[in-house]
């Protein structure tokens, strides 16, 4: 505890990545140049956002199709029950079923109002992430990850509650829980400890967020309950005009707090890439991940 982790030991992660679904031909190109460089990494899978209210529907199906035609990676594509009937959800799934795609990450997703309104299921729509999870599970043979909250989710009265939703959702069918990002790791191994104790007994995979910028980090956090410790503030502090320095801190905190995580006995790692891969890159590098024989370590363009 409090250790330096012993770099000797580290075993390289099984590593995915997250994007989220380009708006503009200029996203697009940065979205396929970030997975041009992560994809020799070979990642567990690759998974793509759905927008609030499903607004990205075609554009998620569209980029998850992309994966699965042109590259030889895993994809998981992201879905959530908000202001869609059970109709459409399950056409979507189907979609997704044809396309080849056999990893969804299944979500209740915000009020279509945005994050702090209260959620209203759709009249004829599923009811919940659990109530998606049975269905995607009815329609085909999915792998199905859902969310996990080790800070707990802001509409949630306490972390149990918040338990005793995630065990609802293994129940309906999900086999894996990806966290929300958090910065201490005391906080996710405390609420693995939880989760277990409460009979949980799928991986809790951390999801790491690399700080590309710490106001925008901090705002995140501030919308979905995750904690800034002071010292990652303090990391940033003074840095607003000097981009290059940022980064420099950015890849050695995210290093440092996977790093631990692997010496702590973390198997696999989600990374939130923003759609960027030069910090997702470094720290896999520097967690033993290496591009597979033959294929370029270069970075793209
Ligand atoms: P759930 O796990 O169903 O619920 C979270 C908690 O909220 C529950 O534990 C419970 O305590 C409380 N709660 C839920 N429903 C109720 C209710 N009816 N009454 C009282 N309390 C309730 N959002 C997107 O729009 N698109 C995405 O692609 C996306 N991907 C995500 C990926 C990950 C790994 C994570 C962690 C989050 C993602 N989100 C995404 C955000 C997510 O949609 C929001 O956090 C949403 O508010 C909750 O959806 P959920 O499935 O996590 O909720």
């Amino acid at each position: 505890q409090g250790g330096r982790p012993s770099r000797d030991n580290l075993r390289a992660p099984r590593a995915s990545f997250e994007f989220f679904p380009p708006k503009t031909p200029a996203m697009e190109e940065q979205l396929w140049s970030a997975i041009r460089r992560l994809e020799p990494m070979r990642p567990h899978f690759v998974s793509v956002t759905y927008g609030a209210g499903g607004s990205t529907r075609e554009r998620t199906h569209a980029t998850v199709k992309r994966i699965v035609d042109e590259t030889a990676l895993t994809p998981a594509a992201h879905l959530t029950c908000v202001a869609a009937s059970r109709d459409e959800v399950d056409e979507v799934i189907r979609g997704y079923h044809a396309a080849g795609v056999r990893h969804i990450v299944a979500l209740r997703g915000d009020a279509i109002e945005g994050p702090g309104h209260a959620f209203h299921a759709h009249p004829q729509g599923y009811q919940s992430s659990a109530d998606l999870v049975a269905g995607i599970r009815a329609i085909g043979d999915f792998e199905v990850s859902v969310s996990a909250y080790p800070e707990k989710h802001p509409e949630s009265p306490d972390l149990d509650a918040d338990i005793d939703m995630l065990k609802r959702k293994i129940d309906a069918g999900a086999t894996r829980a990806i966290t929300q990002f958090f910065f201490d790791n005391d906080v996710y191994f405390r609420f693995i400890d939880r989760a277990q104790a409460r009979g949980v007994d799928i991986p809790i995979v951390p999801g790491l967020l690399p700080v590309q910028n710490f106001t925008q980090a901090a705002s995140f956090a501030a919308r979905t309950g995750a904690s800034v410790p002071g010292w990652l503030a303090q990391r940033f502090e003074g840095l607003d005009n000097d981009p290059e320095t940022r980064r420099l801190i950015a890849s050695a905190v995210v290093s440092e707090q996977a790093a631990e995580l692997i010496d702590r006995g973390v198997e696999d790692i989600h990374f939130y890439t923003m759609n960027r891969a030069d910090l997702v890159y470094a720290v896999c590098h520097l967690l033993g991940l290496r591009p597979a024989a033959g294929a370029s370590s270069q970075p793209a363009g």
